[in-house]
Formats: C-alpha cells, sequence, structure tokens
C-alpha cells in the first residue's frame, strides 16, 4: 500500500490537487477537515466540540483526529493507497502515524509539499471564501490564527519528513495544471 501526506499551508491547494491525485493513482483520499466538517454538519457531539476550535482557528485534539485516520485505514478497502490530506498537523500525529503504519509492516511512502507564502495564504483562503462558504475562511482574524497555527505546530513535521528522506516539495503559486504537474512528476 501506498501512503502518501499532502502537506501544506492552509489555502496552499490541497483539497484541489488531492481529487486528481486519487484518482490517477487509485488512493482514498482522506481529509481530516472535510470529516470533522462532516461531523459539524450532522450536529454530532464531536463536531459540536471541533467547531468551536475549527472557528477559532485552532486545532482538534491530536486523538480525535488520529481515531478518525485510524478507522479509515480499518474501513476502506479496494485502493492502491491512501492519500492523507491535512493530516498529520502535529508532531504527535506524525508519531502515532508512524506507529499505526509499522503495525501493519507498511510506512508513510512519501510527502508531498505544496507551499506558498504567507500573503498568498490569505489570498486564497478569501478567494475560496464566498465559494465554498466554510465559516473559518470568512474571518481575517481566523485566517491568521491558522497561518500561525500551521507556522507554530505543523511546520516542524518538514524537518521530521526530511530526516527520513520523505519530504518533497512543489512550488503552489503556479496554475492548478502546473501544480498538478510537478506532483505527478513526484509520485
Ligand atoms: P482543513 O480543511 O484541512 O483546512 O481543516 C480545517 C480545520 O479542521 C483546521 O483549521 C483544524 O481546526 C481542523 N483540522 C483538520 N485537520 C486537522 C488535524 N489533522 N489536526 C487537528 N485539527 C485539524
Amino acid at each position: 500500500m501506498k501512503y502518501y501526506i499532502l502537506f501544506g499551508p492552509p489555502g496552499a491547494g490541497k483539497g484541489t490537487q488531492a481529487t486528481a491525485m486519487a484518482e490517477k493513482f487509485n488512493l482514498c483520499h482522506i481529509s481530516t477537515g472535510e470529516l470533522l466538517r462532516a461531523e459539524i454538519k450532522a450536529g454530532t457531539e464531536l463536531g459540536r466540540q471541533a467547531a468551536a476550535l475549527i472557528n477559532d482557528g485552532k486545532l482538534v485534539p491530536d486523538r480525535v483526529v488520529e481515531a478518525m485516520i485510524a478507522g479509515k485505514f480499518n474501513s476502506v478497502k479496494d485502493v492502491d493507497g491512501f492519500l492523507l490530506d491535512g493530516f498529520p498537523r502535529t508532531l504527535d500525529q506524525a508519531e502515532a502515524l508512524d506507529e499505526m503504519l509499522e503495525e501493519e509492516g507498511e510506512e508513510v511512502t512519501a510527502v508531498v509539499s505544496i507551499m506558498i507564502p504567507d500573503e498568498t495564504i490569505v489570498r486564497r483562503i478569501q478567494g475560496r471564501a464566498a465559494i465554498e462558504g466554510r465559516a473559518d475562511d470568512a474571518d481575517l482574524s481566523v485566517i491568521e490564527h491558522r497561518i500561525e497555527t500551521y507556522h507554530a505546530q505543523t511546520e516542524p513535521l518538514i524537518a521530521y519528513y526530511q530526516a527520513q528522506d520523505k519530504y518533497r516539495q512543489v512550488d503552489g503559486t503556479g496554475t492548478v495544471e502546473q501544480v498538478r504537474e510537478e506532483i505527478f512528476k513526484i509520485l
């Protein structure tokens, strides 16, 4: 099984690229953000607790998202691998993922990082706010808090995966097609 991680700051275009990657390589696309938004929409207790954090630009507790990922790994069949989008986002999550995979005799195949500068993040997220209607995209202070959260908690994962020689980066400022080409070359 392949286990790809799609990495990058919010607004880098992970969701957009994930769809094409999953289709071409027969991967199950797992977006923890989408799973959490589905819980919110369904009005579950988990969704209620997650909404308060998400709408404040904070991360949901590690154990919650780790359990979501484990559940998907155990239930999805008939794919050549998984494409993790928005997970892991902390070192704890990265270590939990390594442990989960090790138990199955598997490991992370590669980390594909789509990189854009902070100024572009704000512009991109504000642009999609009207299209996707996400509450956490609408407010500038929430966007800024998400960028801070990314730098503080998620960026350290770059060094974590570089140390394992699994980190590959593409320039995310090009067109959707250009970025897709770059990613396909890596895969
Ligand atoms: P995303 O759709 O990936 O931008 O995620 C939207 C929001 O969901 C994030 O800002 C976090 O609040 C939460 N979230 C998504 N994935 C994770 C994760 N792996 N760990 C913690 N919180 C997450």
